[in-house]
């Protein structure tokens, strides 16, 4: 199908981006990798009447760690840029491991990450892992900008608290406090589908010792899920098969899937656990291993 009629500019500047958003009055979209927006525009899912593509701003591709260990990644950061990156394997193991597993190199090649969490589509990603880093989105609008934790960014299924005339710039992904450890698995039908089951677990370690934990389900609720209080067993804590289990039931209970072609709502609570446990347990001490 062809998409609807609209009218299409590429601004220059964010600022340019900014006040056509606002002459959009809400019919207005923006367009980075177009690979969720161009597929429901021509499903004709979303009709806007402008299309604001940012992809002619410069200096938006970036993703970079200031001095004081902020990490933050452009509007225009592809995916690919971050499967490929030399700075994501020690500073943050679980954007590396997510990073390879979105969809195909076709779509990792166009698709941002920004652009994944302004989707907020339950099966993305790129929503678990900010969510279990504590990351958040920096928006700019014609009155500044301001900073959305990911917890409250996204607030249903393709919804976010954007206004309408709001440009989210960048993610950004606070300082760990230790160590970071964590990673991400997924349980996809084929290599480039959305997930079936996703779990991101995001540790910040010192001396043994749990300082920070996040952990966030993919494609098992109506959208993302922090689960605050699996996360919450594990802080201040030292890793241990105890605190592992605890952790890994309290998220299976946190999940709220349901039965659908991939897999009945059982299957895929038994899956979260399943996850979480082998995540936690690559961060244990040998001997607590076999223990
Ligand atoms: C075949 C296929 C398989 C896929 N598989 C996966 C998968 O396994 N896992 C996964 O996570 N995703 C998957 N995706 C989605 C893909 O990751 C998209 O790239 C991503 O969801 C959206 O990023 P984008 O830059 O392409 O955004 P776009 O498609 O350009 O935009 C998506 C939405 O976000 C808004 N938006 C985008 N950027 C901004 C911004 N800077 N400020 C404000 N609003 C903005 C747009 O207006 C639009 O509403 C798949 C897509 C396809 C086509």
């Amino acid at each position: 199908m062809y998409p609807s009629r609209f009218r299409y500019e590429a601004p220059r500047s964010i600022d340019e981006a900014i006040a056509l958003l606002q002459e959009g009055g809400g019919e207005a979209k923006v367009l980075a990798g177009g690979q969720s927006l161009i597929p429901l525009l021509k499903l004709r899912f979303a009709a806007p009447e402008l299309l604001v593509d940012i992809n002619n701003i410069p200096g938006l591709d970036y993703h970079r760690v200031d001095p004081d260990g902020t990490m933050r990644i452009g509007a225009l950061c592809r995916h690919a840029d971050l499967e490929r990156s030399s700075i994501l394997g020690t500073r943050s193991p679980t954007m590396a491991a997510a990073a390879p597993l979105i969809a195909d190199p076709i779509v990792r090649n166009r698709g941002t990450l920004v652009g994944s969490l302004c989707h907020a589509d339950p099966q993305g990603d790129w929503a678990s892992v900010v969510t279990a880093l504590g990351g958040s989105v920096i928006a700019q609008g014609p009155n500044g900008s301001r900073a959305i934790a990911m917890a409250d960014f996204v607030t249903g299924p393709f919804e976010n608290t954007l206004e309408p005339d709001e440009i989210a710039v960048e993610a950004v992904i606070p300082p760990a406090q230790g160590t970071r450890a964590g990673g991400y698995l997924k349980l996809e039908r084929r290599v480039g589908d959305f997930a079936t089951v996703g779990v991101a677990v995001a540790l910040e370690t010192s001396g043994g010792t749990v300082r920070r934990a996040g952990i966030a389900l993919t494609g098992v609720g109506g959208s993302t899920i922090a689960a605050a209080a699996a996360a919450g067993a594990l802080a201040g804590k030292a890793l241990t098969a105890e605190t592992i289990e605890q952790a890994a039931d309290l998220a299976a209970q946190a999940a709220n899937p349901r039965t659908d072609h991939r897999g009945s709502a059982e299957y895929k609570r038994h899956m979260v656990r399943t996850f979480v446990v082998r995540l936690l347990s690559r961060d244990l001490e040998p001997a607590e291993r076999a223990a």
